[in-house]
């Protein structure tokens, strides 16, 4: 009897101990004790995952992955922390936050009084005549909540002039010292696609500026230099990875960024991998068509493929484009930002040279101006003559959407990019912007999903914080952060978890012509991930705001792990 205990007990030592059944080559790095979620309906679930190089090599159980253990083998314990495949942020201004972090932040203001003291404080610091510049204002949060002038300005900000952009980058105000500069008065008219805002009694423009009419005053403030444009990128890129972002598509920019980009990799300064738009029309989209796109630069890092145009401006602002004129503001229903003309052969050569277009469109004008033209060139131009066949079109926010629009989404191929925080940062002033009837089609994810789109999701930092746990939480709350949500903000369009997790994954993956090569965790994609400190999927939703990146891992490189 003691033999045969024996014998058992031999056995189940050569069942734990054995030596694996094939020869697998051992792994750079091996994970173990996850709850890992891996967004690859065959294979949900794991505990384990080893990497070799910047691939997964394996994904299972904590006893098989002890197969790929070698002598130079990094096993890291997760501790039944979560991972999730490396998170993406599908709409992400990243030099917008950098330069956030290095200029004047005019963000959680709550009043115009603090806005003033803290333009004042900047002011100060500056020699008379010196350019004062700032970003992240957002009257709707103050009490009241009205837009600076000019002459608010004026009285801390004499002798300075003085730009400061709202959070969403469509509406700017500026004081009389900058508009002495830049020549505007009375009768400067407002361009095509902006608006020079202006005092109903006297005519004087009142210092608000929107969308095009920005650059009136915007070109005529001293140019950054290009050490303080890759400080913005490093420091942007530095944040990023620590709130747990493996990729961020920069929606819209030029060739000098790229150039950036492109020389602080080869320095190895930074690791974020960039999904670059370049702006159109002008100048870039004819490189852009002239010289072909570039994929995949520097491991998988670096792609610029896309073209990014605006239809219209923002709801914050009124500048978005809509069907019927503004509830709160009934002689305006915003305006579209650009001309058929202009869009037609752009969008043409597109097709033809295999050239991704995303659009901006908020209102639900917009959105119906730019699914009509997406489709007058799609019929314009032969299939055959498509350089690619699913060209992943996409439309950026598609916030507003007369719901009569939503099928044509997927009927047409066009990808929705949304913004899961639009919606909590926009609660509080979208029903007076638009009524409740229209809210119907407003951030309407569930509707999206329904119809069979996919939905990309962002932040649009800096306009939002474009924080991994605010975007989730907003996706599946659909509430503010205190946890609340007004009369008619129709909470069945809030996704569930598994929806939010392909949100900020595999859809933008989808979006970049890139699910065969991230966005899951499965063999042979890129070893990116993102650790957390709680369960996503699980905790109450208050909670998930609570939870905290604990390890960023970007092709098989740990880049910020949690002190
Ligand atoms: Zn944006």
């Amino acid at each position: 009897m003691k033999a045969f205990a024996a014998f058992l007990v031999a056995i189940v030592f050569a069942l734990e101990f054995s030596p694996a059944p094939a020869k697998v080559p051992p792994a750079d790095l091996v994970f173990k004790n996850g709850n890992i979620y891996t967004v690859n309906a065959r294979q949900p679930s794991a505990e384990a995952v080893a990497v070799k190089g910047d691939r997964i090599i394996f994904v299972g159980s904590n006893r098989a992955a002890q197969n790929y253990v070698g002598k130079n083998t990094r096993v890291i314990d997760l501790n039944g922390r979560t991972m999730v495949p490396g998170m993406t942020d599908a709409h992400h201004h990243l030099s917008g936050v950098g330069f956030r972090e290095i200029t004047l932040n005019l963000e959680g203001i709550t009043s115009l009084e603090a806005f003033l003291a803290k333009v004042k404080e900047r002011v100060d610091q500056k020699q008379p005549g010196e350019w004062v510049t700032g970003r992240g204002w957002i009257e709707t949060f103050w009490t009241p909540p009205v837009f600076p002038t000019r002459w608010d300005l004026d009285k801390i900000a004499p002798n300075n002039p003085v730009f400061l952009d709202r959070a969403d980058g469509h509406g700017a105000v500026a004081n009389s010292a900058a508009l002495k500069i830049a020549g505007v008065d009375k009768n400067t008219p407002s361009p095509f696609g902006g608006e020079v805002s202006k005092d109903k009694q006297s005519g004087e423009p009142n210092g608000m500026f929107l969308d095009a009419a920005q650059d009136l005053i915007q070109r005529h403030i001293p140019g950054t230099t290009a050490a303080e444009a890759e400080r913005a990128i490093i420091l942007g890129v530095k944040r990023d990875i620590e709130l747990g972002w493996t990729q961020v598509k920069d929606p819209g920019g030029s060739y000098a960024e790229v150039a950036i980009d492109s020389k602080l990799y080869s320095e190895g300064k930074i690791k974020l991998r960039i999904y670059k738009a370049l702006s159109a029309p002008g100048p870039e989209a004819d490189k852009l068509f002239h010289d072909g796109p570039k994929i995949g630069e520097y491991a998988n890092r670096l792609t610029v493929r896309t073209l990014k145009l605006y239809a219209d401006g923002s709801l914050g602002s009124r500048s978005a484009a809509l069907l019927q004129p503004y509830s709160d503001k009934p002689d305006t229903s915003g305006f579209l930002t650009i001309k058929e003309e202009d869009l037609q052969p752009l969008l043409a050569e597109a097709l033809r040279k295999g050239i991704q277009i995303e659009t901006h469109a908020i209102g639900d004008r917009g959105n119906r101006f730019i699914l009509d033209q997406y489709e007058k060139a799609m019929n314009g131009v032969p299939r055959a003559e498509w350089k690619i066949k699913e060209p992943r079109w996409r439309v950026e926010h598609s916030q507003i959407v007369n719901p009569a629009d939503i099928p044509r989404f997927k009927k047409l191929g066009i990808i929705p990019s949304m913004q899961a925080s639009h919606a909590i940062g926009d609660l509080h002033f979208a029903p007076a912007r638009l009524g409740i009837a229209r809210l119907r089609g407003a951030y309407a994810w569930q509707s999206f999903l329904k119809s069979g789109s996919i939905i990309p999701g962002g932040s649009d930092a800096p306009v939002e914080r474009g924080e991994p746990m605010i975007e989730f939480y907003a996706a599946v709350a659909r509430k503010d952060l205190k946890g609340f949500s007004g009369e008619g903000w129709h909470p069945e369009e809030a996704v569930t978890r598994e929806q939010a997790l392909k949100m900020f994954t595999i859809w933008p993956a989808y979006a970049a012509f890139e699910e065969t090569l991230r966005g899951s965790i499965e063999n042979g994609k890129l070893a990116d991930f993102t650790v957390f400190s709680a369960d996503i999927m699980k905790v109450p939703e208050m909670e998930i705001l609570k939870t905290r990146c604990v390890m960023t891992v970007i092709g098989g490189e740990i880049v910020y792990e949690a002190k």
